[in-house]
């Protein structure tokens, strides 16, 4: 699984953000090119973050698409497949943009009154 490699690169930026509070929750924006199961994902973090003020984080996956532009008909579309084919022609002559980013978008913590 190399969700895991991901996740503790997240973990790192939830720490550095949480500076020890309790985490609920965290939102992840990851790029289609990452090919993440979301259920992976949180499964992976969970034991990455074990022992952590991270450790019962809900992991919510949100996937960005990537960029598909076609070298032989011109036409660009977006791509929810890590594996691009150009929508129009279907050719597989395409160059991909975007769809890398891994980026922690927010991060819920557990208030005292829960
Ligand atoms: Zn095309």
């Amino acid at each position: 699984m190399h969700e895991f490699g991901l996740c503790e690169g997240v973990l790192e930026a939830v720490q550095s953000r949480a500076a020890g509070r309790p985490v609920a929750g965290i939102r992840v924006r990851c790029g289609v090119r990452h090919a993440v199961e979301p259920a992976a994902m949180a499964q992976a973090f969970s034991l990455v973050a074990a022992g952590t003020e991270a450790a019962d984080a809900a992991v919510e996956v949100v996937t960005v698409p990537a960029t598909v532009s076609c070298r032989d008909c011109g036409t660009a579309s977006e791509s929810m497949d890590a594996l691009a084919v150009c929508s129009r022609c279907h050719g597989t002559n395409v160059e991909m943009s975007g769809g890398d980013e891994l980026v922690l978008e927010s991060v819920r913590y557990l208030t005292p009154s829960g």
